[in-house]
């Protein structure tokens, strides 16, 4: 029988394979050594640890929508735990844009004039008792 090869989707026991990498990155704390950029194609590339072999490094690479990884475990068609912890930055990121964007649309929305202080008329403002006198004054008495 061939061997099966799950879809990065499929769930199992209700998590994608990319939800369990970034599961088992989160458990490891693998950190990202290195960003950059691949110079042959300018695609975005990562440098992360492995694990079972100190000093060694594995890159993930983004091309396209998909994070490709030069490891073993990825070789064979698994999301592996290089990718997770990029899949896990860039969701760090996605949601970090996505705060930024909401801060943005509410500083947008509180420098809009709201109709109570909006100026009226001209007559309005004519009549205003500083607009029509300009004598000196105290708030004293
Ligand atoms: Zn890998």
């Amino acid at each position: 029988m061939a061997k099966r090869v799950a879809a990065k989707s499929a769930k199992v026991n209700g998590q994608t394979a990319i939800e369990r990498a970034q599961a088992r990155a989160t458990a490891a704390g693998l950190p990202i050594i290195g960003r950059g950029w691949r110079v042959s194609d300018g695609a975005l590339a990562w440098a992360v640890p492995s694990q079972s072999e100190p000093g060694k490094r594995h890159m993930v690479v983004l091309v396209g929508d998909t994070l490709l990884c030069g490891c073993k475990g990825s070789a064979n068609g698994r999301v592996c735990i290089h990718q997770g912890v990029v899949y896990n930055e860039l969701a760090a990121e996605a949601r970090a844009w996505q705060a930024a964007q909401r801060t943005q649309t509410a500083i947008q929305a509180a420098a809009k004039p709201s109709p109570a202080i909006t100026p009226r008329s001209d007559a309005d403002r004519a009549s205003a008792p500083l607009a029509r006198d300009n004598r000196p004054f105290s708030i004293w008495r």
